[in-house]
């Protein structure tokens, strides 16, 4: 069978070439493909393996466009399949047992995720006493995840009726699931950003207005009847981890909140969803963050089919991206996974990630116009479970973007090529100057 590779950074260095094919016995794993590939490309071997011969956590290893997360090395590959290797982390990651060296006391809890792939990270602050204490997200609403909490907190000598705020960083099930939990156990205020609010409170028409919107949009894009109802039936089978909804109070982004030990400055940072805001605070060597999904470490948040409201997604997500550059953050603590010690240099990387995904796109469509469904298609794969939305979702928001720039135009349900020379310079922020750490005032 045939698998072919692709490399990326430090990877795309190491063996000098962008992809590469190999033939494999069927049942082939993924750590045994990687291993027999390094015999060939001795460089990349210590990038890709420990001493021990593990593969190395920090790899992002995805298949078919799909990030895997854990017992990944076990995953047996089939004939077609595409494996991209990249290194991550630009800067590595903190590890987040040590100590993070800040002023006050920050509580980091880890909670299962069944619906979505992966973990939660609710944060926990004010636990100084006279101070405010206070949740940054708090995970889907489903048992396992409760009881995580609810252990979590207890080792803080706090339950759910202590909690006096909760910041949400944007809509998401998995980060405001239990909100409405607490809030009717604490009397808690719940905070998000003004445009998240009508989907956190589920208001009706919102609710209404969300569902005409995806249902248009995975028509728009070209999605196949049968992929349409496998998604939605999906989606069906999530309902719930939403959990009862909170009282919320909005804010717009630029408003400080004082918890008593620690104040926390609103950012919006739109992209991957309309209100998605991160808080920002003073930190051990300067400014950090907690980015919720707009600066995740491993692997990008999605964009265009995580929140279908957001229009113009990259272009937005891509500004979110040059101001964190520009603020300098010196350490961002993500929804998902642990610390990231350099914001910069992640942000940037996920805008020289996203060039690269534009690029493969215009390459899809010199072959003939093609609709986001298809050419997701060429980029991911053949998809399941919520990544049938994010795929063609991504895609779309890529076509958007050229579109804006009239390199591409749109005719019906498929985008064509119209520039015979696309210059993608002026659809991409140029942030060599602002990565300067001389030019970062939060430094
Ligand atoms: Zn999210």
């Amino acid at each position: 069978m045939r698998v072919e590779f692709q490399f990326y950074a430090t990877l795309r260095d190491a063996v000098d070439e962008k992809t590469s094919v190999r033939e494999f016995e069927a049942g082939t794993t993924i750590a045994e493909a990687l291993r027999a590939l390094t015999d060939d490309y001795e460089k990349l071997h210590s990038l890709l393996f420990r001493s021990n011969g593990d593969l190395r956590s920090h790899v992002t290893v995805s298949l078919n466009g799909e990030p895997l997360m854990d017992d990944r090395d076990d995953v047996t590959l089939s004939d077609g399949d595409t494996l991209i290797l990249s290194p991550g982390v630009a800067g590595g990651m903190a590890d987040s047992t040590s100590d993070p060296g800040l002023d006050f006391e920050l509580g980091i809890i880890s909670l299962g995720n069944r619906a979505f792939e992966g973990n939660n990270n609710s944060y926990l602050l004010g636990l100084e006493a006279d101070a405010e204490t206070t949740l940054v997200d708090t995970g889907v609403a489903v048992e396992e995840t409760e009881r995580q909490l609810r252990a979590g907190l207890d080792r803080y000598d706090l339950e759910f009726a202590d909690i006096d705020r909760i910041f949400l960083t944007h809509h998401h099930a998995d980060h405001t699931g239990l909100a409405g939990d607490i809030q009717a156990e604490s009397g808690c205020e719940v905070f998000v950003h003004v445009d998240d609010a009508p989907v956190v409170e589920q208001r009706p028409e919102a609710m209404d207005a969300s569902e005409d919107r995806l249902r248009r949009a995975i028509d728009e894009w070209g999605m196949p009847e049968d992929k349409q109802e496998e998604l939605l039936s999906f989606l069906d089978g999530t309902a719930g981890i939403d959990g009862d909804p909170p009282e919320v109070t909005t804010f717009e982004g630029g408003e400080t909140f004082d918890l008593g030990s620690v104040e926390l400055e609103a950012v919006h940072m739109p992209g991957h969803a309309a209100g998605l805001a991160g808080f920002a605070f003073d930190g051990r060597d300067g400014e950090e963050v907690f980015s919720g999904d707009a600066l995740l470490p491993y692997y990008t948040p999605n964009v265009g089919g995580a929140d279908t409201r957001v229009e113009g997604a990259l272009a937005k997500y891509l500004d979110t991206l040059s101001n964190v550059v520009e603020r300098g953050y010196t350490r961002a603590w993500p929804g998902h996974r642990g610390p990231i010690i350099d914001p910069p240099g992640r942000a940037a990387d996920i805008i020289v990630h996203h060039r690269e995904r534009t690029e493969r796109v215009l390459s899809v469509l010199e072959k003939g116009p093609a609709t986001p469904w298809e050419v997701s298609a060429e980029l991911f794969g053949s998809l399941s479970y919520i990544h049938i939305l994010h795929g063609p979702g991504e895609a779309f928001a890529h076509l958007e973007h050229l579109a804006e720039a009239d390199i591409v135009r749109r005719d019906g349900h498929a985008f064509e090529l119209i520039s015979e020379d696309p210059n993608l310079d002026v659809l991409f922020p140029d942030i060599s100057t602002a990565l300067d750490p001389a030019n970062q005032p939060n430094r």
